[in-house]
């Protein structure tokens, strides 16, 4: 499946009234929304989504983030999804992130970073699965 990623518009972003620009610079970049959702995390979905990251110092604080708000999930198909959207969104610290990237325009600080994106096709499939079901994504 490595033409299929998850993103997610993260609660400063959808907060700061970013969800329609950020929708248009991923339709924009040839990427096409198989599904999408705007959900306001449990703190068990936040801690499941995140567990790769239990141990980090961040954690805890990345987890409130992740609840304090709406966010809005989507399934996304590209050729080469993953690597193309790891492109579209930059660097995880916004300061570092190309200009034009997602992050760069739109993110508030290394946490606050305005999206998520995938790191592997195998990852991808796993994110994909946990916020949608397969009859809610679409052909
Ligand atoms: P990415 O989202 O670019 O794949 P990571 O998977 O390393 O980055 O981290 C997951 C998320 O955790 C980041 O998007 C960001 O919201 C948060 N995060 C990462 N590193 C830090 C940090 N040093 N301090 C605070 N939050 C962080
Ligand atoms: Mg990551």
């Amino acid at each position: 499946m490595n033409n299929k990623t998850l993103g997610i518009i993260k609660p400063d972003a959808v907060g700061n009234g970013f969800t329609g620009k950020i929708i248009d610079k991923i339709i924009s970049a040839g990427f096409k929304i198989k599904a999408a959702r705007l959900m306001h995390l449990s703190r068990e979905q936040a801690e499941g989504f995140y567990e790769v990251h239990k141990e980090r110092p961040f954690y805890q604080d990345l987890v409130n983030f992740m609840t304090s708000g709406p966010c809005m999930p989507m399934a996304l198909e590209k050729d080469n999804a993953v690597a193309e959207f790891r492109q579209l969104i930059g660097a995880t610290n916004p300061a570092e992130a190309a200009n034009g990237t997602i992050r760069k325009d739109f993110a508030e600080s290394v946490q606050n970073n305005a999206v998520h994106g995938s790191d592997s096709d195998e990852n991808a499939e796993k994110e994909i699965a946990f916020f949608f079901s397969s009859n809610e994504i679409h052909d």
